[in-house]
């Protein structure tokens, strides 16, 4: 009997419900860091229009049994104004629930009047905080000064407690690293990336794993990743309707397109565990996918920086596989960094 065999597919594991939900509003950005785990930067120019997001909005807000919290990203959300304002003017007039949150990595606050005009805007459409990126990576395209100016002035429109700055200690001491030499810089973001904050998944995948300490693929062995795909509660939705777990990019858990994020989720809880791909991954782990693939010619490399990295690797290899694909998207996450 094979070791893949052997799983006991049958067993219990209930699926959390999803009670927050992302909406990402695109994969533009104005940027694109090394630890992007959605592969975003100014050359995708995927969107989802406001009637797309209205509807899932509507979807999410009456999911049973109790609704998902929203919040919108990208991409950059602010890279269209309009759109995003347009968006949560109408979702307030349509009574879909409150906004919880909204991210950015802050590149548009270049003059305090405009942040605390558009502040003000966001906050009379019902949002309730706005969380703005810094770190080394984000600020090898952002200027500090455009972080410190949004988050000084949120502060004073909305209240500090409804402001979260990720991460508060790089706001305090940062600075902008596209002026450091390129050795520098990777110095920098080996050891930031060392300190565990962020998950190899991604265009971090292949970025940020270089100069970390690898382990062999077995040393992976027995990480099942039930966790994150199933008790996370925590979603994404990209502009073509994916319907995704909240960090692991390009794993597709169904299409919000296609039906109500009620029967994603159910349909989920029923048969998750016959699926090849995140069945797999929920089971065993990115080890057991790698032995899935490797009967189809996946060849490992000798060593990972964890084992997100280790399943991004198979995964990047299965997204062309049949019998895998319909859980892999986008396709071009994969190829695209
Ligand atoms: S991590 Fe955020 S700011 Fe950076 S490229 Fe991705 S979406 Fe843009
Ligand atoms: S190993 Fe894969 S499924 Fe598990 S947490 Fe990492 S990205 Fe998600």
């Amino acid at each position: 009997m094979s070791y893949m065999d052997r799983l006991d597919r049958s067993a219990p594991m209930p699926v959390k419900h999803w009670s927050f939900a992302g909406l990402m509003l695109t994969y533009w950005c104005n940027a694109r860091c090394a630890s992007c785990y959605l592969c975003c930067g100014p050359h995708r120019l995927e969107e989802m229009s406001v009637e797309e997001a209205l509807g899932y909005w509507e979807s999410l807000a009456t999911a049973e049994p109790m609704g998902c919290r929203v919040h919108l990203s990208g991409g950059e959300p602010f890279g269209d104004w309009e759109r995003l304002v347009e968006l949560c003017r109408r979702a307030q007039a349509q009574g879909l629930g409150p906004l919880e949150k909204i991210e950015t990595n802050a590149f548009w606050a270049t003059d305090a009047n405009l942040v605390h005009a558009r502040l003000e805007e966001l906050d009379r459409y019902g949002m309730g905080k706005l969380v703005i990126s810094t770190d080394p990576y984000h600020q090898e395209f952002v200027p500090m000064e455009h972080v410190r100016l949004a988050a000084r002035v949120a502060g004073e429109v909305l209240g500090e407690h409804r402001v979260q700055v990720r991460w508060r200690d790089w706001l305090k001491d940062g600075f902008d690293t596209d002026r450091l030499s390129p050795s520098q810089r990777a110095e920098l973001f080996a050891s930031y990336a060392a300190s565990g904050r962020d998950r190899f998944n991604g265009r971090a995948a292949v970025e940020l794993t270089r100069g970390q300490q690898l382990k062999a693929p077995i040393e992976f062995a027995d990480y099942p990743c039930a966790e994150r795909l199933l008790r996370s509660r925590h979603v994404h939705i990209d502009p073509q309707g994916r319907v995704m777990p909240g960090t692991c990019s390009g794993i597709v858990l169904g299409h919000a397109c296609r039906e109500p994020l009620g029967d994603i989720w159910r349909r989920l809880a029923d048969d998750y565990a016959s699926r090849p791909l995140t069945g797999t991954l929920a089971l065993v782990g990115p080890a057991g996918l790698a032995r899935l693939a490797e009967a189809t010619g996946f060849v490992p490399q000798s060593g990972y920086a964890g084992k997100c990295h280790l399943c991004w690797d198979v995964r990047r290899y299965l997204v062309g596989v049949s019998g895998f694909s319909d859980e892999l998207g986008p396709a071009w996450l994969y190829l695209d960094h």
